[in-house]
């Protein structure tokens, strides 16, 4: 036993401490990018299906390291989360993106939106609806115009309290919707409980639509689910015209998708909005 402990450090694989090297260079360049405000956000279209107008746009962080080039959030978002900067970096986003939405609605692209994902750590700052509420402020951004996006899991981690936090949100007059809607494992009920005003439908549906009869039968089912319960309903990752009139034809409101555009940065949606909506 003694000498197991001697030797540990030396039968410690190389690739891991190489791994927690990488882990403790990447989590300090972070915190920097943050200090420097060097994070993007990208913009993601979502089209309304009867009128074929852009309605929103999802904010989608990203990344630019110095070497890496551009890194998505599935690669930093769970170690923001890990290291307690996640409040800072959601932040850093909503006001990017309320900056940015007041700008274009200035200059024409009017009842624009901006829909902004919520991690479900920040959900649980008791002061969300006041960082909310200042961000509106001071971007002069009107709160109609700014949807929050949460996932079943965060907001089933503290029901009574978020409850309280949703509807003072929605009081505010910001909307809610729940993302990636069927892949969490909750009880319907909260739908009524909470004050929600979208559904948003999983891609992992939206793309067996035409390959797997059970994909299309919960996709018309959450369809019929949102109207009855008077919710907007949008479809996520949206990739072919095919997909696309299916839920023209079974009346889903919305959809969103590499079929109408990938995220972007704002310059490339701006020239993507002057193509596209004349
Ligand atoms: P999400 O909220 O479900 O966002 C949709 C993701 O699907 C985005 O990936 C988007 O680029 C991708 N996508 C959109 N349309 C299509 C399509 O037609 N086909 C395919 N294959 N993919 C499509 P992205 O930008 O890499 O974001 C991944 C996740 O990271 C997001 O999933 C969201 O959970 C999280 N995330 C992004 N930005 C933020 C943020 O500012 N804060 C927090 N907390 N999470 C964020
Ligand atoms: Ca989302
Ligand atoms: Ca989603
Ligand atoms: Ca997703």
């Amino acid at each position: 036993k003694k000498q197991g402990r001697n030797n540990y450090q030396y039968y410690l694989p190389p690739e891991k401490t190489e791994a927690q090297m990488e882990r403790f260079a990447m989590e300090a360049m972070l915190r920097k990018a943050l200090e420097k405000d060097e994070l993007l956000v990208y913009y993601q279209p979502r089209i309304h299906t009867k009128s074929e107008k852009v309605v929103c746009v999802e904010a989608l962080v990203r990344w630019r390291h110095p070497s890496l080039g551009i890194i998505p959030p599935g690669d930093f978002i769970p170690l923001a989360e890990e290291i307690g900067l996640i409040a800072q970096l959601g932040e850093q986003v909503l006001r990017k993106a309320c900056k940015q939405i007041k700008k274009w609605q200035d200059e024409g692209m009017k009842g624009l939106s901006v829909s902004v994902n919520l991690s479900p750590l920040q959900f649980k700052e008791q002061h969300l609806p006041g960082i909310i509420s200042r961000i509106l402020r001071q971007s002069g951004m009107r709160p109609e115009f700014l949807e929050l996006e949460i996932t079943e899991s965060a907001a089933m981690q503290n029901v009574g309290r978020n409850i309280l936090m949703l509807r003072e949100l929605k009081e505010m007059g910001v909307k809610i919707s729940i993302d990636d809607f069927g892949t969490g494992y909750s009880s319907l009920s909260y739908l009524k409980k909470f004050p929600i005003d979208s559904l948003k439908v999983d891609r992992s549906f939206i793309s067996g639509i035409h390959q797997d009869p059970d994909d299309a039968a919960i996709v018309n089912a959450i369809i019929v689910l949102a109207k009855t319960l008077k919710l907007r309903v949008t479809a996520e990752g949206v990739e072919t015209e095919q997909q696309y009139l299916y839920l023209q034809q079974h009346h889903c409101d919305e959809a969103q998708g590499y079929l109408f555009g990938k995220p972007m940065p704002p310059e490339t949606f701006e020239e993507w909005y002057m193509l596209n909506t004349t």
